[in-house]
């Protein structure tokens, strides 16, 4: 088709089926994905850029967990409008926003040295019941987006959810960890085995779930973790462990 044609094609869909930004609400433009230019410009970044050490890597740290890299690309600030992101891709039906999300993880390290050496993608889980309720898991749909530019392949059997884990506010971090201990099961320890595995999560909160990930991860033979999120609300709320401290 030439592009003349198909601007005007575009043009009739957009005034036949209008799209708006999903932070702001404002009427898309055609040229805009997802967000308007904005609300693109204002994305509360973290530019932590996957470098080792930082703030986020610490806190994910435990006794049983140790990433080779972390990384969240923004801010999750639960008041913000920015919130309506992850809902518009965990209730509202709009994987597509995640697999663009996913896209953008992976372009932002790109020229670092995040993705080298890792084998596979693990997405965090979601049970069988939760599965079937949303159709798609949204942490697959992001490592969807990281592998189209990446090429690491994704794996969704090695890893099984049993249950959701019950709601963790107003838990201490002793009692949400009590709290997540076995929802995850290594179903195939062999597919991990001495294999660095980038565990996908959507939004680490607590980072109770995602560590309880990668413990049924690391349950697998020789195996290595690095950790990915889209967002987090995971600074200044603890003191992250300094450095000399590694499990
Ligand atoms: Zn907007």
């Amino acid at each position: 088709m030439n592009i003349h044609l198909r601007h005007i094609g575009q043009s009739i869909l957009n005034t036949l089926f209008p799209r708006y930004c999903c932070v702001c609400g404002r009427r898309l433009l055609e040229s805009e994905q997802d967000l308007c230019l904005n609300c693109l410009f204002e994305l509360p970044m973290t530019n932590l850029h996957g470098k080792k050490g930082s703030t986020f890597e610490r806190i994910l740290w435990d006794d049983a967990v140790y990433t080779q890299h972390a990384n969240s690309m923004l801010y999750y600030r639960s008041k913000s409008n920015y919130c309506r992101i992850y809902f518009m891709f965990k209730y509202h039906n709009r994987p597509e926003i995640a697999v663009n999300f996913g896209r953008m993880m992976a372009q932002e390290l790109q020229g670092t040295d995040f993705f080298e050496g890792i084998d596979c993608m693990v997405p965090v889980p979601l049970s069988p019941q939760r599965m079937k309720q949303r159709g798609y898991n949204q942490s697959e749909r992001l490592a969807y987006g990281i592998s189209l530019i990446t090429g690491i392949p994704i794996d969704t059997t090695s890893v099984i959810r049993n249950v959701d884990n019950p709601t963790q506010t107003h838990m201490s971090v002793s009692e949400r960890r009590r709290n997540v201990q076995g929802i995850f099961e290594l179903a195939d320890a062999e597919a991990l085995q001495n294999k660095h595995v980038l565990i996908v999560d959507d939004v680490i909160t607590t980072g109770s779930t995602t560590r309880a990930c990668a413990r049924a991860v690391l349950k697998a033979e020789g195996t290595k973790i690095s950790i990915i999120s889209l967002g987090t609300s995971q600074f200044n709320k603890e003191k992250p462990k300094p450095f000399w401290i590694r499990p």
